[in-house]
């Protein structure tokens, strides 16, 4: 076969700038950006059969098929990343965003779970002894220890934890709650359907803005299993409020020897008020008081793996524990190897390594470099076609914690001429590593917050991807 033959037949850039398949990916890359792709690939392509010539096993191919191989070899490189769970960067200043996967996991946790999951473990078994143990015995002592609890077990989630509780508890009895605190969180967690999927009896007292103590009191009967408390942590409820206090509640359920456990949903470790904070119970709070029965989610507030934690009192948890939806529900390995590594954290007094807690109390200041970094970065990719400013804004913690409070953040809000920001959002989600932000007064922004010093640079190469 003649080399200066099928060489002649490669097609010409511009020419592939034409085809329509290339032509689409205009809307989601810029035209260099796509040029230099196609160049590389035909490089590529060329090379390849400069080698076959050589070894003298080349086939002769026609036009189309050489355009083909060139096209699908340029999508190849485009194409992001074969896999489909994939890192995204969260430049939308909502620190807990449930749908961005929630808590990012410090550096000592990646290193437990690399470790755990890659060998055999102890998980169950009792190394002093040499016989069966227990998973929860890994983080069991920490979790008492941090909490003040007598005793402590976890599962797959909070959402389970609840159920389990419930269902272990309070199957077919009842169960007493306030009506100001029936709530609905995301993804379909309502606390009537819950009781109702445990066999509960749900029996709700007091009104909306307000129950007192003998609105309980009155509810109680010989059927009564439990009273439950549910922190209304993604709404709040202002003005003529009122419900009754840990210390009532638990003092009621004493006197009739009743349970009472209060479902904490984000259940924060460490005390957020001197961070300018809005107050939120923490979980040692709610044991002190004398609740029997704790449960808060692992990736919300407490910047740990996905989790359910039950902390309370021995007798209760041993009765969860042989409960047979306890194994439904039962938590991995590598879960437990994250949660260990965190709570050894706030054990060892370095929340401040707990991403989700470092961001939260991140102060405007410190991010004021980020910002600048980032705005100059920019400017340096947009080269006058649009506007870049550093912009005062406000965070939200998000997955139902801290609901209401906006936390003073610092942003860079970027326009482009001729693209608006909503088409700029949406091929930012289209690139490589794609960068979710938020769009403010016909504005793209990039809250610093929820970006790392290292997102900085990947952000400035995707929006320029993007233009
Ligand atoms: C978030 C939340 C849950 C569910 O927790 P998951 O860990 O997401 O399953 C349950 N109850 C309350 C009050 C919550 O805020």
């Amino acid at each position: 076969m003649d080399k200066n033959n099928i060489m002649r037949k490669l097609p010409k850039v511009a020419d592939l700038l034409e085809e329509t398949e290339i032509k689409d990916l205009m809307t989601i890359f810029n035209r260099n950006y796509l040029t230099d792709i196609l160049r590389e690939s035909l490089e590529t392509v060329r090379v390849k059969i400069m080698e076959k010539l050589e070894s003298g096993d080349a086939t002769d191919k026609s036009e189309n098929e050489l355009k083909d191989e060139v096209i699908s070899l340029a999508i190849n490189k485009l194409s992001f990343s074969p896999y489909s769970l994939r890192p995204v960067i969260n430049a939308t200043g909502v620190v807990l965003h449930t749908n961005l996967g929630r808590a990012p996991l410090p550096e000592e946790a990646m290193k437990r779970i690399e470790m755990v999951a890659k060998a055999y473990s102890n998980l169950e078994f009792d190394i002093g002894r040499g016989e069966r143990g227990e998973r929860y015995s890994h983080v069991r002592e920490l979790l008492c220890d941090i909490t003040g609890a007598e005793d402590a077990m976890v599962v797959n989630n909070n959402a389970a934890a609840v159920l389990l509780c419930l269902s272990s508890l309070a199957s077919g009895h009842e169960v007493v709650i306030s009506r100001g605190q029936l709530v609905e969180i995301g993804g379909s967690f309502r606390i009537p359907d819950v009781m109702a999927q445990s066999g509960a009896r749900l029996v709700e007292v007091g009104t909306t803005n307000k129950t007192h103590l003998k609105d309980y009191e009155m509810a109680i009967n010989e059927n009564t299993a439990l009273l439950l408390k549910v922190h209304t942590s993604n709404f709040k409820l202002v003005g003529f409020t009122s419900q009754v206090s840990n210390e009532e509640l638990i003092t009621l359920g004493a006197k009739h020897n009743l349970p009472v456990m209060e479902d904490l949903g984000s259940g924060v470790l460490v005390d957020l008020k001197p961070y300018s904070l809005p107050e939120e119970p923490t979980v040692q709070d709610s044991v002190k008081a004398g609740m029997d029965l704790v449960t808060f989610s692992g990736d919300k507030l407490l910047g740990g793996p996905q989790a359910g934690i039950i902390v309370g009192k021995k007798g209760y948890i041993s009765k969860i524990k042989r409960h047979p939806l306890t194994r439904a529900v039962r938590i991995d390995k590598l879960t437990l190897a994250a949660l260990e590594a965190v709570l050894r954290l706030y054990k060892d007094g370095l929340w401040q390594h707990i991403p989700v807690l470092a961001m939260l109390t991140e102060s405007k200041d410190a991010m004021e470099n980020r910002a600048r970094k980032l705005a100059e970065g920019l400017e340096g990719v947009l080269t006058g076609k649009g506007k870049v400013e550093i912009v005062d804004d406000v965070s939200q913690a998000g997955g139902g914690s801290l609901p209401g409070a906006e936390i003073p953040t610092r942003a860079v809000a970027v326009s482009v001429h001729d693209i608006s920001s909503g088409e700029l959002a949406e091929r930012l989600r289209k690139v490589p590593t794609p960068v979710i932000a938020r769009i403010k007064k016909d504005k793209l922004l990039f809250d610093v917050r929820t970006i790392t010093e290292k997102d900085v640079e990947k952000i400035v190469e995707m929006v320029g991807k993007a233009l």
